[in-house]
This record gives C-alpha cells, structure tokens and sequence, in this order.
C-alpha cells in the first residue's frame, strides 16, 4: 500500500467511528493481511476487530483428523491433503507424526494432483482429505465427477468441507458476540454472491462489506462498514470488484450441487452446525472414503485447554487463552488455530508478539 494512504485511511477510519464498534474479519487471509500491512495500528480508539472463523484448517474438528489418522493407518492407503492439515493434532497426534510410523500420507497442491496420484499408482487406495469452504468445494466436485467418469477404482474423497453461511448464522444469533459489522471474505463471495448473506443485515442489523485481500481493500471493507454503521443502514456490499457478481458463480455452485449434499458438521471448537458440511449424494458414494473404509465412530474428544472456539467466535483474543506462547506455538501447536499460517493465534504469535515483517 502506498505510505501516503496510511495516514489518510486512519483518519478517515477515526472520522466514520461514531460509537464503540466491534468488527470482525471472517476469513484467515483478511487476518493475516491485517497484521503484515500494519493495518492494526491504524485502528482509532473505539475500534475493534476481532478475527472470525474464517480458516478451514482451523475449523476441521478433532474427530474429523481422527478419521483421517484411522485412514492413514490402513495398510496399502495413501492420504493426501493440502500442507497446512497435516500439523492439526487429533486425539493421536497430527497426520505428520503418522508419517513417522510408516504412514503414506502425501501433501497435494490441488484435488486434480490427489486423483492424479491415483491414476499413477493404480496398486494404491489414493483417499483425498478435502477441506475447505465454498472456494474448494467446486474444484473437489470437479475431481468427483472425473473419478465417477474414468471410473476410477483406486480413490475416494474425504469431504471435510464447510460452508460459510450457517457459521455466520450461528455467529449472528449469538448474544455473546454482538458484532456490529463482518468483513466478508472476496473469494467465498465469488461463488456466493451477495444474496446468501442477506440475512444478516435484514434480520440481525448487521453491516456486511466483501471486500479483497490487498491492505487498501481491505480498509475500503472498514470504511464501507463504518459508513453503514454511522448511517445506521445495513446492507450487504461488495468492494471486490467486478469479480463478486450478486449472483455469484452459478457454475461453480451448480457443480457443487450436483455433486455433494448439505450435511451436519463438526466445527472445531463450535460443536455441529446444522446443514453446514458437504457429503457425496449417493450416486457418487463409490468415491466416498467415509463409505469405503471404516472410520472411528463419535471418537471422543480429549481436553486439551484450546480454546479455538472462544477465537473463532472472537470471544477471545488469541494472547487470552492461557496456553498461548506457552506450550502452544507454530513450531508446537496445541490447537487448529495456531497451525495454519492464517490462523489467529499464529497470526498474533508471528505479527503481534515476534514482529515478523
Ligand atoms: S489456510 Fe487460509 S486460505 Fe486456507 S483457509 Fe485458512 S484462512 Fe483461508
Ligand atoms: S493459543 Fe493454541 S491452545 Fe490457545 S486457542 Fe490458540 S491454538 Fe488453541
């Protein structure tokens, strides 16, 4: 961001803060972008921002890396999934210490490279761990439908998939939270659109603005929200561009539907959210790892002290929890929140407390 905008934004944020008012960023990229750009020092006083719920990796719950350590330890099944889910422990520890004790668990780029695998090394049970919200879900169902056509015997798809609209419905209804207004993550929107979050603003008088990951986006997104708030009008905006259509990726969301079912789902630290997973519909079950194998029942939780869910719910700052910086740090997470680079507690752990650059 160009320095002269620095003092110009803050100014103007100082201007537009009318009353104290609480914002959240709901997406892990937003996060991130804030601390790197220094956007936190520009927060004039009655401003303030809490991160969201916004991080997939952060949100894959206990039992579903459980499931994914009972795949990874069945003899002649290779688990593939992107880097970041590999660090989030489980009752047993995480998918990289089961590469220690023979474990074939490979780390993908994309859903394409996990089928591709499976094409390569057809003497292989190639199982596809898939997290991810609206943004992945699309290229997971695109790999389904090409497994389904090439019949390919040889590998299957563990949906971990989210969806954003029911966390936002939970967040919304929670009379702890109180949030005034949601930063609203670019990417999602695109396959959304703007109509999915209506709700928020209509029922629950909350100001939404989507907006892009650049710094200067993203105090486009807080002035728009302080503007809404100061005039007392919610609504839902979009400040992405030409790339957030109000109708969103009609494609995208086709390929989705056709291939996956809204299910109940885990959340990390949230406990299940009604219609906010994806699982294969039936006529695709034949490329369902959950189907395929078998996978440990309601495994129990074990207490770890995280306190993910308080984060998530912006409920807490990530230094609040009494195990941050101590045990639980990026080289020896406790918790989901501090393994993915765009977690919030290894945001705050790398921006806040170290002052990486
Ligand atoms: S790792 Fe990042 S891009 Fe991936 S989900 Fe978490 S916040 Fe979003
Ligand atoms: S600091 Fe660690 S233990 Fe605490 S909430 Fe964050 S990830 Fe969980």
């Amino acid at each position: 961001m160009p320095e002269r905008t620095v003092p110009s934004f803050g100014k103007l944020l100082a201007h537009l803060v009318s009353r104290p008012t609480i914002l959240m960023e709901v997406c892990g990229t937003h996060t991130v972008s804030i601390f790197r750009s220094g956007i936190r020092s520009l927060l004039p006083e009655g401003l303030t921002l809490l991160s969201g719920p916004g991080c997939p990796v952060c949100v894959t719950d206990q039992s579903e890396i459980d499931a994914a350590l009972s795949l990874a330890s069945l003899s002649g099944v290779t688990v593939t999934t992107f880097g970041d889910l590999l660090r989030v422990p489980g009752r047993d520890g995480s998918l990289l210490d089961t590469r220690g004790r023979s474990a074939d668990v490979r780390i993908v780029t994309s859903a394409f490279q996990a089928l591709e695998t499976a094409l390569r090394e057809p003497e292989r049970q190639v199982v596809f761990l898939a997290p991810g919200f609206e943004t992945t879900a699309p290229s997971t169902a695109a790999v389904v439908l090409e497994a389904a056509e090439k019949k390919t015997a040889n590998f299957s798809v563990l949906s971990l998939h989210k969806l954003v609209p029911p966390v936002l419905r939970v967040l919304a209804a929670d009379p702890e939270l109180a949030v005034d207004g949601l930063l609203l993550p670019g990417h999602v929107s695109v396959i959304l659109g703007e109509a999915p979050y209506s709700f928020l603003s209509e029922r629950h008088g909350i100001a939404c603005a989507i907006a892009g990951f650049e710094a200067e986006e993203i105090l486009l997104g807080l002035t728009e929200l302080l503007r809404q708030i100061r005039t007392n009008r919610p609504t839902v905006r979009s400040l992405y561009g030409k790339a957030v259509r109000p109708e969103g990726n009609a494609r995208a969301r086709e390929l989705m539907e056709r291939v996956f079912r809204p299910v109940d789902a885990p959340w990390r630290g949230l406990g299940v959210i009604p219609s906010s997973g994806l699982a294969l519909r039936e006529e695709f079950l034949p490329w369902d790892a959950a189907q395929r194998f078998p996978l440990p029942t309601n495994p129990a939780q074990v207490e770890t002290g995280c306190r993910c869910g308080d984060i998530l719910t912006g409920k807490l700052t990530p230094p609040e929890c009494p195990l941050f910086d101590n045990p639980c740090t990026p080289a020896s997470p406790v918790g989901p929140c501090m393994v993915s680079s765009e977690g919030s507690c290894a945001a705050h752990y790398r921006y806040a407390l170290r002052g990486t650059p």
